[in-house]
């Protein structure tokens, strides 16, 4: 569900996309086996290069910060919007002119022709989530350098491009939905869950590699487990289901901040509430919604309608009165009438929410959606964009504004010249707000501390610390 790159410059959505790479104007001979790297894209994507590039130091590759160092650079693409498009293939030419020898893998790969089009020279092109292929292909134009297997390179963990505290853990690949406007099915394929062992076992590598918040991810959260019909599997020897809930359960007791994003909202989503409530995972949930018309959510091929969500999310915060709920939402649907927008904006002021995304739609090469009927003007769907910020704006003010006066636990992101910036669990990386604690530099990334927060804006909040700290974080 990764509509937060419908109009990346209009939502509070990261810099995720990790360019590792720097220009240089000298072309790079081509000898040994480094390897550059550039990251597009999602978190999902993310994950996919941390893998591709775990993969390639245990074989002995070295990775390099420049094109000019690379033998070889590997661009892992975006392509669900048009803008991503664009991105990536302006990226596929940057590497092209400053080193020369380009492997392209990732979303746009499965769009070969209109790669090769614009940049005929790429050495290969592989699709998403083919690790193997992307490697083979490495090893044909690079060839894989001679190093004693004895020789650590690799930590257990594999390489991450995140901060060393938290971690992007993904699921599953794909997705079972056919939501109207969303080519990503056709690109990454139907849903296929990983081994619940499998993921439980990379947790527990995380956990020992310093992480201490798992932000857990894929195309479709709530669907984990359904395309293997939930079988049993196995995890320290004992029989796990595989589902959602067990899978939360069991990260729960690994003792980290666990973080669901993408959580499509399925009737079972309730059923995880009392696990945010026991605090086995984090009272939070990243869960797209993107309308409250039952007609525009059908024309979506979305499940729910205005007043049963709201129901839902009633009950939820009674089970739950600490869950903080980030969505995102689509303005501008074909279609959509000014009366629909104003029932999206009714759902705004009555539902709440803490977070929120929105995206003035846009129509992506190869989406149902475009069929439709009737699609609303540029310039309304602007206006109607801006009148949904100005509306979740107040409401966003108004739901930090009620921190103001109670304590957090704070996990510090990073210390600069005004002090230590950090979030409490009410607040994802990348996506969400800060936590400012000006004046504050004896702590260190990584660290939680507790603070009172003493002042909101629309985004983030400010705090100091409290008198009393947890002596064993204080310390970490
Ligand atoms: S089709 Fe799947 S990935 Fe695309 S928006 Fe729908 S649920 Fe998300």
């Amino acid at each position: 569900m990764t509509v937060e790159r419908f109009s990346p410059k209009q939502t509070t959505t990261s810099d995720i996309p990790v360019k590792t790479l720097e220009a240089n104007r000298s072309p790079a001979p081509a000898s040994g086996s480094r390897i550059g790297f550039v990251s597009l894209g999602c978190p999902k994507n993310l994950v996919d290069s941390e893998r591709i590039l775990t993969q390639l130091r245990t074989e002995g590759y070295d990775v390099v910060p420049t094109y000019h160092d690379a033998d070889l650079v590997i661009v892992n693409t975006c392509g669900f919007i048009d803008s991503a498009v664009e991105e990536s293939l302006d990226t596929i030419g940057e590497a092209l002119k400053e080193n020369g020898r380009v492997i392209v893998t990732g979303c746009l790969g499965v769009k070969e022709d209109e790669i090769r089009e614009v940049h005929p020279n790429v050495l290969a092109i592989t699709g998403p989530h083919a690790y193997e292929s992307v490697v083979e292909q490495v090893h044909e134009h690079l060839p894989m350098p001679e190093h004693d297997p004895f020789q650590d390179l690799v930590p257990d963990h594999g390489i991450k491009l995140t901060p060393r505290h938290f971690a992007y853990l993904k699921i599953s690949e794909g997705c079972n939905h056919r939501c109207t406007f969303c080519i990503i099915p056709s690109m990454r394929g139907d849903l296929i869950s990983r081994p619940m062992g499998e993921i439980l076992d990379e947790a527990k590598r995380l956990k020992a590699a310093g992480v201490n918040e798992l932000l857990v991810i894929s195309q479709d959260t709530s669907a984990y487990g359904v395309d293997v019909k939930h079988r049993t599997g196995f995890w320290n020897g004992m029989p796990v289901k595989t589902n959602l809930q067990t899978l939360c359960d069991k990260l729960g007791e690994l003792g980290m901040w666990v973080r669901l994003h993408y959580v499509y909202p399925y009737p079972h989503v309730d059923d995880l509430i009392p696990l945010m409530n026991e605090g086995k995972i984090l009272p939070y949930l990243d869960i797209p919604l993107q309308h409250a018309s039952k007609r525009l959510l059908k024309l979506m091929k979305r499940p729910g309608s205005a007043e049963r969500t709201l129901e839902r999310i009633r009950k939820w915060r009674e089970i739950c009165p600490q869950l903080i709920i980030r969505s995102t939402f689509i303005v501008g649907f074909p279609g959509e009438t000014e009366e629909e927008f104003e029932e999206l904006l009714q759902f705004l002021r009555d539902a709440r929410l803490d977070r929120v995304g929105a995206f003035a739609y846009s129509p992506v090469e190869g989406a149902k959606a475009n069929e439709l009927p009737d699609p609303v003007p540029e310039d309304v769907k602007q206006q109607r964009l801006a009148r949904f910020m100005e509306v979740q704006g107040e409401i966003s003010t108004a739901r930090l504004e009620e921190r103001v006066g109670n304590e957090y636990q704070i996990v510090i992101d990073s210390v600069d010249s005004e002090g230590a910036v950090g979030r409490t669990y009410a607040d994802a990386p990348e996506v969400d707000g800060l936590v400012h604690l000006n004046g504050v530099y004896d702590v260190a990334p990584g660290q939680r501390v507790w603070a009172e927060v003493i002042h909101a804006n629309e985004h983030d909040v400010w705090a100091v610390l409290s008198d009393e700290q947890d002596e064993e974080e204080a310390s970490a």
